[in-house]
């Protein structure tokens, strides 16, 4: 080893140059990383694959300018160099340097790092005189020179660099190494990948308008980071994150500080931070430092509703006045990919005095305007683009930028849907080959078969239990199956024995492999209005881990032993186990079994009438036994307090090819419960399990109790009929909500139920290391433990808890304490992880159904279309307005009664609405209005008409618009009863088919138009990876806690219209 001396010329925060020394050790032996290495490297842990063309080197500049671009999976065979990491690292900061790192280690990526500067015969010590920039092109040639030596010339090396001198200085030393600029290089070896060509133009052009910035300053300089952190261990400056209010963009925003950063003793609110210059340049969800104005300067919050498109000036009430303050600093970026709109072409050319610069509009409301620089203006206007954020100076008023991708034009179908993906961080790339690879071989050519070893290992229950599976009609995904039998008495008298068998998804996902780390990423199935993109690659959702009837499947079982009379539970086995479902039963089916009615089992159709009849009366015990036990296990927890909540009911019919026709009411049938209560009761147990074993580090779910605030819109709404909410426990509250039903409207105690869901807090996944114990009870299900294990195929979370249960079995059965897979911490963070993912899930959706809504009435003209007038129930009232609920639709929404002109709707003798100036009084239960004609009122749950139209938007989403324009129903509403469908649940169906149908034939239309490719390329037809949304998985996870808003499948308005602490 040899040591030298390395001298290193950093900038500090404050922008001082400081001189570092540093001992530097060189040695001979530095891995190399590649797979074709010659040497016997050390080459531990991720290496290059030798099956590429050429390997890359990029030069210190191209990694800290263009790392986006060597991001794209398909570039392969890319060494990044010490050099050049550190050049990432001391200009791009911690952030990049990370994104850099994680590159680095993301086994999707063929990337290594070569340590060249501890390298004996790849460093070069810099020079005197020499320019950092230069000292480090030379070292980085030098380093791809030993690559190239050091590999025998088994590939080509090509050194990229943004350098035109290096390209013709090293480029004539033949010392077989390559050198291309990047743009040259992508040119030459990526001619197929035009996405990168394309991000490589952008970011040069923005590097090259960044050099020309104004100088007159815009905002106050931010403070240097040495002092913010004083600043705020003193208490002067508070930390938090920017929040902006969406519906005043331009004007308020909040920094939501976490308590503990909090010094101020007076703060126990949140932050206002009034207009942009006090918001200096912070952008929605950054991390900031604030301090305080002087109080005199406090204000309030703005308190009045208002529609997307404008402010009432003269309405807006001010609430009290609150901490108010300014940005000094900014602690932490938090930027992401924004999805904006290109202006029209009249703007591009009004800003064009700035030649190529133009502003673009997020589609995010609370992110303003970006400043870019590109030469496709007038192409790309009118379509939905992704851009990033590179910089927001001083002296300039809007942030800068760059596209990164082109989305298509705004309106389209898929434009719209991908936005929507975008905008929650949903990536969903199709699979990759790779991944692929890893999957197990299931072909009509080459059917899978069982391994030897596994049978061995395993349970064998194919022989002893009647395994059967309950599922809607038509489902293909079964990961869940149910056995129940007679065992031999026990000391203290008969016994039964209940089992739960989920598909094993962990046996064919190995832990760190590809597939995992993709589904890990994904954290969940994603389903939206007309489509689903899956966690797992078909082979396994579809095929080897679903459950089907007559078929060899691996499984993980958790089988209790349990009193036969007082259903006590004597003991629990837990593991793995080789099942054949011999019945794949659906509710429909089982339901009439049990009610002895005439119902054909297809498994036994073609046996003989003896056989046959023996079969069934088996068959039929199991069933009646399961429901016997499913009654007594619901009966504990309704006795502990749990809550059915509104948002159960409907399910999805298919035709033959599986396509979903109609959403139709689910018939409440007593076998849903019985199965649902079943896997509640394998989760509990399991979670029991794993909280033994790893008190530290098991992944439970918990359901925090709400707050109690939030139930002031139920209650007062309750009492305006005439019901007591008595919401001081989940068991109080259970029971008082099955009280309230009105005989006559039926939808008074859907509404009740779904402000009761509204109130509640999310369940979420945490480490149990992170967690006081007492704050482990799952409120909604009435649980001390509770986590996920019944559903592995669509779910994250629950692979992870099977690897804890194998673990765990492991562990007991003396395989020592099995390596803990991972830390508490990293345990809290994968869970946070995955509670982000399942909320942007959630949030996706909901936007895609609100879109098509949006699709489905903007071609309808609103005052002739039967279709746009429709019924609908007051639910709660608001200072200028109410919220209704619309059943026809299922949606939701605010109707105002005053609009900006002052005038307030006035009814007519016969019912009719007319706007007339006048005056509103707001009541708990009810809203009037006066005007000269006399004064109206609408109570609540009084049911109205109301005409529905679309208000566009260019930049962001369309909206709907309710107009009360009768006080008296549209229809006499169909009673509700559970015979009859709410009409709700079949008319989004025939929404959504709808509104493909229409996107399908305009796409078609503009083919022809332009008389080239499908407008749907094939490769946003790839992009989603399943047509048929299976309603059925999305309908049991709401079963299982209903906490999700999916009354009547729609949301719509409510939540533009309500104050933004509502969503808090
Ligand atoms: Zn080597």
């Amino acid at each position: 080893m040899i040591k030298t001396e390395k001298v290193l010329h950093l900038k500090s925060s404050r922008g001082r140059k400081v001189r570092v020394v540093r001992e530097h050790y060189l040695r001979e032996r530095v891995p190399c990383y590649s797979s074709l290495c010659q040497a016997e490297c050390a080459n531990e842990g991720k290496v290059l694959s030798g099956d590429v063309t050429h390997y890359v080197v990029p030069d210190a500049g191209v990694a800290r300018d263009f790392m986006e671009v060597l991001e794209f999976r398909e570039i392969q065979g890319v060494v990044f160099t010490q050099t050049a990491c550190q050049a990432v690292q001391h200009t791009r900061g911690r952030r990049q340097y990370n994104r850099l790192r994680s590159l680095l280690k993301d086994p999707r990526h063929d990337c290594v790092l070569f340590a060249n500067e501890f390298q004996e015969y790849s460093f070069c010590p810099r020079e005197k005189g020499e320019p950092q920039d230069k000292w480090q092109t030379r070292c980085v040639y030098q380093a791809a020179v030993w690559y190239h030596d050091h590999l025998a010339g088994l590939k080509p090396i090509v050194m990229i660099t943004e350098d035109q001198a290096a390209v013709v200085e090293y480029g004539s030393l033949n010392r077989g190494v390559y050198i291309l600029s990047t743009q040259e290089y992508l040119r030459t070896f990526w001619p197929g990948l035009q996405a990168a060509q394309e991000l490589y133009c952008s970011i040069a052009q923005a590097l090259q308008e960044r050099g020309s910035e104004g100088t007159e300053r815009e905002y106050t300089e931010h403070l240097p980071a040495e002092v913010l952190e004083a600043g705020i261990k003193s208490g002067r400056y508070v930390q938090g994150t920017l929040n902006v209010n969406k519906h005043r963009s331009q004007h308020e925003a909040f920094v939501r500080f976490e308590s503990s950063s909090n010094k101020s003793t007076e703060l126990n609110s949140d932050v206002l931070v009034c207009g942009g210059k006090n918001r200096n340049r912070a952008v929605h969800g950054d991390m900031v430092a604030v301090e305080l104005l002087p109080k005199g300067e406090w204000r309030g919050r703005t308190m009045a509703l208002t529609e997307g498109q404008g402010e009432e000036k003269g309405e807006e009430t001010q609430s009290q006045v609150m901490p108010t303050g300014r940005v000094v600093g900014i602690l932490q970026r938090n930027w992401r990919d924004y999805v904006v709109t290109f202006p029209p072409r009249e703007e591009t050319q009004s800003q064009s005095r700035n030649s190529q610069r133009i502003l673009v509009t997020p589609w995010d409301q609370r992110i303003p305007k970006i400043r870019i620089s590109t030469q496709q203006a007038d192409i790309l206007q009118d379509h939905r683009v992704i851009v990033r954020l590179d910089s927001w100076e001083s002296t300039s008023l809007y942030p800068n930028g760059h596209s990164v991708r082109v989305l298509g034009r705004a309106g389209e179908l898929e434009t719209e849907v991908q936005t929507i993906l975008i905008e929650n961080g949903v990536h969903v790339a199709p699979f990759s080959e790779a991944q692929l690879r890893e999957m197990p071989v299931s072909s009509s050519e080459r059917p899978w078969t069982l391994d030897p070893e596994q049978v061995v290992t395993r349970r064998d229950l194919r022989d002893t239990h009647l395994v059967f599976s309950i599922d809607p009609l038509g489902c293909e995904d079964v990961d869940d199956t149910l056995s129940i039998r007679k065992l031999p008495p026990g000391p203290r008298g008969p016994r039964l024995e209940l089992g739960v068998h989920i598909a094993d998804v962990t046996h064919f996902v190995k832990e760190g492999s590809l597939t995992d780390l993709e589904a890990r990423t994904r954290a969940t199935t994603y389903y939206l209005a007309d489509r689903r993109y899956d966690m797992l690659p078909a082979v396994l959702s579809a095929d080897l881990c679903s459950l089907l009837g007559g078929v060899d499947r691996y499984a993980m079982s958790v089988m209790w032993d349990l009193d036969a009379q007082t259903l006590a539970v004597n003991k629990v086995w837990y593991g793995r186990t080789l099942i054949r479902s011999s019945y794949q039963l659906h509710y429909e089916l089982a339901q009439a079994l049990l009610d002895g009615d005439e119902a054909d089992v297809p498994e036994l159709v073609k046996l003989p009438p003896g056989k046959r009849d023996v079969q069934l009366a088996q068959l039929i015990e199991a069933l009646e036994t399961l429901t016997h036990v499913a009654r007594h296990l619901r009966a504990q927890r309704d006795s502990g307090g749990a809550l059915e909540l509104e948002g159960v009911e409907v399910r999805a019919q298919l035709d033959q090819d599986k396509n979903i026709t109609a959403l139709v009411p689910r018939q409440p049938l007593e076998v849903h419960e019985t199965v649902a209560e079943c896997m509640i009761y394998a989760n509990h147990w399991v979670a029991r399990k794993i909280q033994e074993s790893f008190p530290q580090q098991a992944l439970l779910r918990h359901h925090p109790p709400p707050r109690q605030e939030f139930f002031t819109q139920l209650q007062d709404s309750a009492r305006a009929r005439g019901f007591t909410i008595d919401t001081r426990s989940n068991k109080a509250l259970a029971e008082s909500l099955d009280r309230a039903v009105d005989p006559q409207d039926p939808l008074v105690n859907r509404l009740l139920r779904v402000m009761a869901t509204q109130a509640m807090s999310n369940a979420l996944y945490f480490s149990t290391g992170a967690c006081p114990v007492d704050q482990y009870y799952h409120y909604g299900l009435a649980l001390d433990r509770y986590t996920h294990f019944t559903s592995p195929i669509r779910r994250y979370a629950d692979m992870i808890v099977h690897r804890m249960l194998t673990a765990a079995i492991a562990m007991e059965k003396g395989a020592g304490p099995a390596k803990a897979s991972a830390s508490s911490k990293e345990l809290e963070e994968l869970a946070q992880h995955i509670n982000n993912k399942n909320r942007a899930a959630q949030h996706a959706q909901k936007l895609s159904t609100e879109l098509f809504q949006c699709l489905y009435f903007r071609d309808k003209d609103p005052q002739s279309d039967e279709r746009c007038v429709a019924n609908a129930v007051i639910y709660s009232t608001r200072a200028n307005g109410m919220l209704v609920f619309i059943p026809q639709y299922g949606l939701k929404g605010a109707v105002y009664l005053k609009n900006r002109e002052g005038e307030v709707v006035s009814v007519m003798q016969d019912g009719r609405c007319e706007w007339k100036a006048g005056s509103l009084l707001r009541s708990l239960d009810h809203i009037s209005t006066t005007t000269a004609s006399g004064t109206s009122t609408f109570n609540l749950f009084q049911h109205i008409t109301v005409q529905i139209s679309v208000q566009p938007s260019r930049c962001h989403s369309d909206t709907l618009h309710l107009e009360v324009v009768s006080s008296k129903p549209h229809r006499t509403p169909e009673p509700q009863g559970q015979t009859t469908p709410p009409q709700g649940t079949r008319g989004r169906s025939r929404l959504v088919q709808e509104v493909v149908r229409q996107a399908e034939e305009a796409s078609q239309q503009a083919e022809e138009k332009r008389g080239r490719a499908s407008r749907i390329s094939r490769e946003e037809r790839e992009f989603r990876q399943s047509k048929v949304p299976n309603l059925y998985c999305l309908l049991e996870e709401v079963r299982e806690l209903a906490l999700l808003d999916i009354t009547g499948c729609g949301v719509g308005l409510g939540s533009a219209a309500q104050p933004c602490s509502a969503s808090a």
